[in-house]
């Protein structure tokens, strides 16, 4: 017996990840209890967010241009690609100052149970990123999370790159193991990248 306009919102929360029907449906009721202002300036944000963001035709970050700035500034050392499973593990990265690289997005890790085989991700695009890059990449970082998944796909990506004249690294110390990256202060990030193997 709900309200078809509060069933229709709920739906939209419950697609979002972590929260299920229940939490949908609070946060349905609690936004429709706020004043219109609010809600219309939420929504104006959700369609901004639709009409202007975009992926990075080289390396796959979300972001308002593409390519996006990182790949465009001459600046960054071209020769050396970190590898990370989401846009927002880059502004980890970031944050730390002690990369100055470009970056890769796979779109997630490889998990064979929840369904995520290497074709779902940006992995051939790498291959071919790499095969193709002039000046030609001398360094790949895997700045993947240290749990199973990371775990799983830095050793495919490994394999994937074997024959190609380039060094593999992975983060390393500092991070503890199943750390997630985005939740990683900036000294630890920093720490890891400096001591990558
Ligand atoms: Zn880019």
């Amino acid at each position: 017996m709900l309200p078809p306009a509060i069933q229709e919102a709920a739906a939209s929360f419950d697609r979002l990840p972590g929260i299920g029907p229940r939490a949908a449906l609070r946060y349905a009721y609690w936004l429709a209890a706020q004043p219109k202002d609010f809600i219309e300036r939420f929504a104006r944000s959700l369609q901004i967010l639709a009409s202007s963001m975009v992926v990075c035709e080289s390396c796959h970050q979300l972001s308002d241009t593409s390519p996006c700035l990182i790949c465009r500034d001459p600046k960054r050392d071209q020769k050396s690609i970190c590898v990370v499973a989401s846009s927002q593990d880059i502004r980890a990265l970031e944050d730390t100052a002690a990369f100055n690289g470009r970056y890769h997005v796979l779109g997630g890790t490889l998990d064979p149970i929840e369904g995520r085989r290497p074709e779902t991700l940006k992995i051939q695009e790498l291959v071919e990123r790499i095969r193709s890059s002039q000046p030609p990449i001398s360094e790949v970082i895997l700045g993947l999370d240290t749990d199973l998944p990371g775990d799983t796909t830095a050793l495919y990506i490994t394999k994937q790159l074997e024959g190609l004249s380039v060094r593999i690294t992975r983060l390393a110390r500092g991070l503890p193991s199943g750390a997630s990256l985005e939740y990683a202060d900036a000294n630890t990030l920093s720490d890891a990248l400096k001591h990558r193997k």
